[in-house]
């Protein structure tokens, strides 16, 4: 079977100083604009409890270009700023489906520089892109071929804080769904990145200790710069340029590896960790492995999309670490210090390997039982509810292939 999934292909790209500067402006207008949207909506609600939808803010716009103070946004594509209404609108939709907090203002400094093209606003042709208001066409470093035949329906166009550019687009692409039979548990670990119950330790990429290392070190110099200072700005530089390095590797070690998992198993099972995070550390390696976390997540809930297979959460509640997987029995206490334990059965278990297995274990009972329904042995051994399956979630964003 073949599945036709939405995919957005990544390459880095090197304007033209012209290109430079006009997608400067328009990531410039992009954030006024979402800017100004979310002020009009927010005092519409707030001073007379109304709701301003995306019309009301396209009309807003119209406004805002017919002023002598505003008149520079039509010297843009307007397609990005159209854009930015539509992902404003997107961002009030996860609020009211309590799926996302309220949405905050973009930051000159801070927030992502992008914007958005569909295809009124580019055209693309024998691997050539050319975007609304360019007459060249951009330098794009094709480091993989697109689909065979493929036209991008959209565009989006960023530069990340070590002053990188890229370009995203978005393509159909078809995914052959070959059936796997495996099911697998994954804990999550500290040691090692991820624990799985086949016994196999997944650890963090080559180099992310000394990157890191790196990281601290650039981060204890900038501190040390003067404030406002040339170089400040080349220390901060320096830190988003090893940032980078880091995101980029990890998130290549995660594509790789959620790919595989997905392609040799029918039913994946990970244990929801949003609780754990809630327990304040402030270990940096805590912190690290809790966002490869996260990250892994997102990829595995839409890959087992594309692919066909399941992807089951269990419950952060359901106590993993003690359980002894040959026998059910409870163990008292398990300290993190604890990598390997006997239970009173007699079996020996290496911590983490012991919980993949449990969450696999939960997982599986999850399935057989359909929502909600719990097998007896499973409730008599902790007494609470510890198991549910996610509904399936809407994707947020579109996944980038890279
Ligand atoms: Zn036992």
């Amino acid at each position: 079977m073949a599945r036709a999934v939405r995919r957005a292909f990544k390459y880095r790209f090197y304007p033209s100083a012209e290109q430079a500067c006009e997608l400067a402006r328009t990531f410039g207008c992009v954030r006024r604009v979402y800017n100004m949207a979310l002020q009009a909506r927010t005092e519409a609600w707030t001073l007379r409890q109304e709701r301003v939808n995306y019309n009301a803010t396209s009309a807003l716009l119209t406004g805002w270009k017919k002023t002598e103070e505003l008149a520079f946004l039509n010297e843009v594509s307007s397609v990005p700023l159209q854009q930015a209404l539509r992902h404003l609108q997107v961002a009030f939709t996860n609020f009211w489906a309590k799926r996302a907090k309220y949405p905050t203002f973009k930051s000159k400094k801070r927030s992502r520089r992008s914007a958005e093209y569909t295809t009124s606003a580019f055209q693309y042709r024998d691997g050539r892109l050319t975007l609304a208001k360019m007459t060249e066409p951009l330098n794009i470093v094709w480091s993989r071929p697109l689909p065979e035949g493929a036209s991008p329906s959209t565009v989006t166009v960023s530069q990340d804080a070590a002053g990188r550019w890229f370009v995203s687009l978005l393509c159909l692409d078809v995914i052959e769904q070959v059936p796997a039979t495996g099911a697998v548990g994954i804990d999550a670990g500290l040691d090692s990145l991820l624990t799985l119950s086949t016994g196999e330790k997944i650890t963090n990429p080559r180099h992310e200790r000394a990157d890191r290392a790196r990281l601290a070190r650039a981060q204890r110099e900038l501190a040390r710069k003067e404030k406002g200072s040339a170089n400040r700005a080349k220390a901060r530089l320096k830190v988003a340029r090893v940032h980078a390095r880091i995101t980029d590797r990890r998130r290549d070690h995660l594509h790789k590896l959620s790919t595989r998992l997905v392609r040799e198993n029918q039913t994946i099972v990970i244990e929801d960790l949003t609780v754990r995070n809630m327990v304040k550390n402030h270990h940096l390696a805590r912190a690290v492995s809790d966002a490869a976390w996260r990250q892994l997540r997102t990829l595995l809930e839409y890959k087992v999309d594309w692919y066909g297979r399941a992807l089951v959460v269990v419950d952060r509640w359901f106590p993993s670490s003690k359980l002894c997987s040959a026998c059910g029995a409870l163990a008292e206490r398990m300290p993190l210090h604890v990598r390997s334990w006997t239970c009173r059965c007699g079996q020996t278990h290496d911590r983490d390997v012991n919980a993949a297995g449990n969450i696999l274990a939960e997982g599986l009972s999850v399935i057989a039982c359909g929502d909600g329904v719990r097998p007896q042995r499973e409730s008599s051994r902790t007494g609470q509810s510890s198991a549910k399956q996610e509904p399936p979630r809407v994707t947020k964003g579109i996944p980038v292939l890279l």
